[in-house]
């Protein structure tokens, strides 16, 4: 079983982000890291391709500048190889055009099942995968919060608000996990040097046979046209509990329409 893990590679999250002043855009100029979100797809591939004889994992990462860090880090927690596409042309493209991108890659790699993570911990549209499942012509299973497969079918529990959905599909397909499905593991030491010699394939649009127009700026069916600061969280009110304390939480919270 062939398993493709999308991994965002996103700036810093420790460090304050940067917008560019004409298209409001994040800064993804610097070093980048794999997104959080994505640890959880990467720990659930290696999972699943342990419990089919034969299968491998690959990467598959849009991001500027050639950036491969983040993807080095989940090399080193198992993955064996990677795939990014990288090329100008692709600054300022949307959700879709990044879709696009990466559905002609992920089609070339002939996976059996896609993992994403159910949204990205800085653009956060949570549209990319199933625009993805779409482009690719395969169903899509969205919000697992457990997943199984004998490599022919796949049995996911769906998160719902009221608990959960079993659902069973048929490979090829397309599968958004949420943070807990598995616990991420760490990169050991052996794991961090064998990643440095595992292959990353840098593909353009040209070798993905995609024309330039489709994608970026020019591509883009969505414009950010302003950005504003969050308004500033308002300072809470302590209550001194002069022995109506538990009834004045109680009032609070039936104002609020919570109880
Ligand atoms: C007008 C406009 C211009 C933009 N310009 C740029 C730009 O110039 N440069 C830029 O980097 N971003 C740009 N963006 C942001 C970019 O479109 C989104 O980050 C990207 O499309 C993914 O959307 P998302 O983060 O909302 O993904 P979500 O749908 O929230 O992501 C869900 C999951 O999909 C996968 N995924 C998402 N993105 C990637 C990726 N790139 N590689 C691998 N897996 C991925 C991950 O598993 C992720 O957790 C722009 C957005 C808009 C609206």
């Amino acid at each position: 079983m062939h398993v493709v893990v999308c991994v965002k590679q996103i700036p810093d999250p420790a460090v304050p982000g940067a917008l560019d002043q004409v298209t409001h855009t994040l800064d993804r100029s610097g070093k980048l890291v794999m997104d959080d979100s994505d640890s959880y797809g990467v720990e659930m591939a290696l999972q699943l391709a342990g419990d089919v004889d034969g299968s491998e994992v690959t990467l598959v990462s849009m991001a500027p500048g050639g950036e491969t860090s983040g993807l080095r880090t989940a090399l080193a927690m198992g993955a064996a190889r990677a795939i990014l596409v990288s090329d100008d042309a692709l600054s300022g493209s949307d959700a879709l055009s990044t879709a696009k991108a990466l559905a002609a890659a992920i089609r070339r790699a002939e996976p059996d099942l896609v993992i994403a993570a159910t949204e990205s911990t800085d653009g956060y549209t949570g549209t990319l995968p199933v625009q993805l499942a779409e482009l690719l012509g395969m169903p899509s299973v969205t919000f697992a919060k457990g997943v199984s497969t004998d490599g022919t079918t796949l049995e996911v529990d769906r998160q719902t608000e009221a608990g959960y959905d079993e659902v069973r599909c048929p490979l090829p397909a397309v599968v958004t996990v949420t943070a807990g499905v598995v616990e991420p593991r760490y990169p050991s030491f052996k794991g961090i040097m064998a990643a440095k010699s595992k292959p990353i394939d840098v593909l353009s649009l040209a070798d993905l046979g995609i024309d330039p127009s489709d994608v970026g700026v020019r591509g883009a069916r969505q414009e950010i046209v302003d950005v504003a600061d969050a308004e500033a969280r308002a300072g809470g009110e302590i209550v001194m509990d002069e022995g109506d304390g538990a009834a004045r939480i109680v009032a609070f919270l039936e104002q609020l329409k919570v109880i």
